[in-house]
């Protein structure tokens, strides 16, 4: 051991930095939900950290980030005591530290035990407490023995059980606990973010803070829209007929929980060598984010004898897969200009296939981000996609730089309508001040026409352009006016199309409220405030005399929210639009939904259908004029249960509510004023 005085004051000085660096990345991962740096680049710092105390025993502290789990920062919800501490896992990044995690074992246990493997899933614990086999309470890890109590977002999960079958759990003591992990599907998460960036707000940078988010929130009705689903792996104590990890999953599977079908038990070297080369490609084709595979010595009761360490299992390791990683050329940098008139620089790259997919441009962000990281025209660079969805630029290769490269700067006007671009000081962003500009009026009408929105078919990108190029429309009220022989004259289009575009647009003049009102694109308005808005203020004529307090008294909206939309209609372009669209026929719904043999009826919708989508069956509901809500109360007129449906449906079954089937909804739909409940 090195003595205190012969620690170097700049190792010293180093460990006390690292540790305040890692401090700060586990606030912004486990508390804001909001990292700034890649869990690589996070894991080489602590494994810098790690090195430093190995290297130095006298600096190593049990405050140090590298004996702790997850953070212990207060967050607003209630702290609630685990009965057994939830532990973090050992990681290991190469076949090399996997070998020596298994000679470490050998050396303990005396013998070199099967080992089983299980994706290590990316999202984020939870415990579930189960009393006399009620869920009582759903809580984060948070600092491995307080974590938060989510329980009403919990249940929301899909395929978490709110009771279990007595007889399954006989022999466990009236309360135990079952742990396991929270995940938001990658689909789910490529919509959000798609949803996210329409509305102005941050995107996830991965499926794990986008979990995590969409867990600890404080409105568990946000939790429910968010499609989250769960893997679980443990339960404490365990039945006492289960001797093994591998016959626990299966009991959990028999007990009701989702449990994940890849895992394998393994022996030897070679056999865990191959199987972390098959999930280190085959991951991509899971409609989940893994980050590693978890090797667990099988037995339990030598999982006991072996205990853990720095609050981290010595039984178990968790092997990361390395981000996949490739090398393309910027071919260009472009500037686009958003519906807001934010100009975004965009670089146009060398087709690629990264993580299962071809990336061919990356968002640069802003000027500011290009400028730090020096991404010019003609360089080579690293691509990968963070949380394996959205592609980035990690680095430029600096040796394969052409040498006549010139850094890149930021256009002094608009791309598109030669408008002085603005920054304004302390802003990030650069816009397009011009509200007329052609692109943001393109992204204006987009929006209108987007599926969440009036969604209108046949109104492609193309085919908007075109309009708007042609000077056939220049906002989204002006759709309402195009003529089948006006389109009939455009090369774009034949007889038939043009009457089909025609037919589309018009189909949708009587929009519900909520759709309408999210299809105006006021900042901060997403679909949910928007139903919100349109719930309480019930026609549009109430919203627009409405001031800002009286827009804040809607529970679920804020000040900022509030103001925005008190904004929009005070502001001429708003008014105007408005005015515009009612006098081409447009007139939105009330909120209820419209006149139709199904108003006033609610449904919830639960399971996966597969004779439609999800908004499309929310579609056909509210055509007949019911509405449709993510949780089941005893006001629910029926839930609609598809594959697979979880808590919502044993709840349905609690309340006493109709559960259909997808044939029974579906003869429903056939024969609307038929009533079920009879
Ligand atoms: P971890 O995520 O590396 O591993 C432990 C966790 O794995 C467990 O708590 C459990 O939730 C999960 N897990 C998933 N599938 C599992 C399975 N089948 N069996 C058992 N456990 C399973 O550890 P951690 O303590 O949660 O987080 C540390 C990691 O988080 C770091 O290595 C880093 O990658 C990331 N991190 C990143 C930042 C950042 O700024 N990017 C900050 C903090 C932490």
């Amino acid at each position: 051991m090195v003595a205190e005085e012969a620690v170097p004051s700049a190792a010293r000085r180093q460990v006390a930095e690292l540790r305040e660096e890692l401090a700060h990345h586990n606030y912004l991962y486990y508390v804001l939900d909001a990292p700034e740096l890649s869990d690589s680049e996070y894991d080489a710092l602590f494994h810098e950290l790690q090195e430093l105390e190995a290297a130095y025993p006298r600096l190593q502290s049990k405050d140090s980030p590298t004996r702790q789990v997850g953070s212990r920062a207060a967050t607003p919800f209630r702290k609630v005591r685990h009965l057994v501490p939830m532990y973090s896992l050992q990681n290991a990044f190469s076949t090399e530290e996997v070998e020596a995690f298994r000679d470490r074992v050998r050396r303990l246990a005396g013998l070199d035990p099967d080992l089983g493997a299980e994706l290590k899933i990316d999202g984020l614990a939870v415990s579930l407490t189960y009393a006399a086999g009620e869920l009582e309470l759903g809580a984060t890890r948070g600092d491995g023995e307080e974590g938060e109590d989510v329980t009403a977002n919990i249940r929301t999960v899909r395929g978490i059980p709110d009771r279990l079958d007595a007889g399954t759990v006989a022999g466990l003591p009236a309360r135990f606990e079952v742990r396991g992990e929270v995940y938001m599907p990658r689909s789910v998460l490529a919509e959000l973010n798609v949803q996210r960036e329409r509305e102005g707000q941050p995107l996830y940078a991965n499926c794990r803070n986008a979990a995590a988010g969409s867990l600890r929130q404080l409105d568990w009705q946000i939790s429910a829209g968010r499609h989250l689903e769960a893997f679980f792996y443990a339960c404490d104590p365990h039945p006492a007929a289960v001797s093994g990890q591998f016959q626990l999953l299966s009991w959990l599977g028999k007990v009701g929980f989702p449990v994940n079908p890849h895992r394998r038990l393994l022996h030897g070297g070679t056999e865990i060598a191959e199987y972390l080369d098959h999930w280190q490609e085959g991951r991509h084709q899971l409609a989940y984010e893994t980050d590693g595979v978890v090797l667990k010595v099988d037995e339990l009761r030598l999982q006991q004898e072996l205990g853990a360490d720095s609050r981290r299992p010595r039984w178990a390791i968790a092997f990361k897969f390395p981000p996949e990683e490739r090398e393309t050329t910027v071919r260009a940098i472009e500037v686009s200009i958003g519906r807001t008139g934010v100009a975004t620089p965009v670089a146009s790259l060398e087709p690629v296939l990264v993580a299962g997919s071809t990336v061919e441009r990356a968002t640069l962000h802003n000027e500011d981000q290009v400028r730090a990281k020096d991404i010019r025209v003609g360089d080579r660079v690293v691509i990968r996609k963070a949380g394996e969805v959205i592609p980035e630029v990690v680095r430029v290769v600096r040796e394969r730089r052409p040498t006549d490269s010139q850094p890149f700067e930021m256009p002094k006007t608009c791309p598109i309508c030669g408008t002085q671009l603005v920054r304004e000081p302390g802003e990030a962003a650069t816009r397009c001040p011009n509200p007329l500009c052609p692109a943001q009026r393109l992204q204006r009408i987009r929006h209108f026409v987007s599926r969440g929105a009036l969604d209108i078919d046949r109104c492609g990108p193309v085919v908007l352009s075109e309009l708007l190029h042609r000077g056939l429309i220049e906002t989204a009220a002006d759709l309402f006016r195009l003529e089948q022989e006006q389109l009939e004259e455009l090369p774009l289009f034949g007889k038939r199309s043009a009457r089909q575009l025609v037919a589309a647009i018009r189909s949708r003049r009587h929009p519900a409220s909520e759709r309408f009102l999210y299809a105006l694109g006021i900042r901060h308005v997403g679909e949910r405030t928007a139903r919100l808005l349109a719930e309480h203020f019930g026609s549009l004529a109430a919203l627009r005399q409405a001031d800002v307090t009286s827009i804040t008294a809607v529970g679920g909206v804020g000040p900022i929210v509030a103001e925005e939309v008190a904004q929009f209609f005070a502001s001429p372009g708003g008014r105007e639009l408005l005015d515009q669209l009612l006098a081409v026929g447009v007139t939105p719904q009330g909120a209820e939904g419209s006149d139709g043999p199904w108003r006033g009826k609610t449904f919830v919708l639960t399971g996966t259908l597969s004779r439609w989508t999800r908004t499309e069956a929310e579609q056909a509901i509210r055509d007949l004029g019911g509405t449709t809500a993510s949780s089941v109360s005893r006001k629910t007129t029926a839930v609609i249960a598809g594959e697979s449906a979880g808590s919502k449906l044993q709840t349905g079954e609690r309340l006493g509510v109709v559960v259909l089937s997808e044939d029974q909804f579906a003869a429903w739909l056939a024969a609307p004023e038929w009533e079920p409940l009879g």
